[in-house]
């Protein structure tokens, strides 16, 4: 049975953004160069995520995690060329979705504020996809999917090598994988770039992030 959540129901069960397990972070590359972290490095986080986005791009995460584990990507992914663990993880969600996520960071080689902004960066998008956003309608998320479908088989200017090594037996739930990784890392080449500089270089990819950015950053509570 469909069961759909009004808005204020949705909203009630977001109680703020939770960040835990980030000292470890510190603790572990304190001999890094690349390692400034000094103090409450959760609430640095924290502090680096509300700069970054506007309020609505959080309602549909409750809790962002640094888990001290390494984890390979899923197997279904079929990526065999590239070196890659997974570096990151957004809760499993379905067009029922109806709770706040969380999002888990793992275990890597080498770790500093500008590849974890990238990570974050790729797990918020997917905390805010088709399947996982609570606050867009029903049709909107099936529009988003359409759309970010549609960019990814029409964009000429897109490269991601990790897009690109995706590969699937069934080539349907590879074109899925695929458009689903595409939206993740059109944001985060998006958040990397600036939207100015991404206009010019991926102009598809700049007007359909540019597009739902408005749409769920227009979400009133
Ligand atoms: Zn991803």
């Amino acid at each position: 049975m469909w069961v759909t959540l009004s808005k204020e129901e949705k909203l009630k069960k977001q109680k703020g953004l939770k960040v835990n397990g980030f000292q470890k972070v510190a603790e572990m590359f304190r001999e890094s160069p690349n390692m400034t972290w000094k103090g409450d490095v959760n609430k640095k986080v924290s502090d680096l995520l509300t700069k970054r986005y506007p309020a609505q791009w959080f309602i549909s995460t409750d809790a962002v995690l640094f888990v001290n584990e390494e984890r390979d990507l899923p197997e279904e992914y079929g990526i065999e060329d590239i070196e890659a663990g997974l570096a990151g993880q957004a809760d499993g969600g379905s067009i029922y979705h109806e709770k706040p996520g969380k999002i888990s960071l793992f275990k890597q080689f080498s770790y500093d504020m500008k590849n974890i902004t990238s990570i974050l960066d790729h797990e918020f998008a997917h905390q805010n996809d088709w399947t996982r956003n609570i606050i867009l309608s029903e049709p909107q998320r099936i529009k988003l999917l359409c759309d970010a479908t549609s960019a990814f088989s029409e964009s000429k200017e897109f490269f991601s090598e990790y897009v690109e090594s995706i590969k699937n037996d069934d080539k349907q739930r590879e074109a899925y994988i695929k458009v689903t990784e595409y939206w993740a890392e059109a944001i985060e080449q998006y958040m990397t770039a600036g939207p100015e500089n991404y206009k010019k270089t991926n102009p598809t990819e700049y007007a359909l992030v540019k597009k739902w950015f408005d749409i769920i950053n227009d979400i009133k509570e």
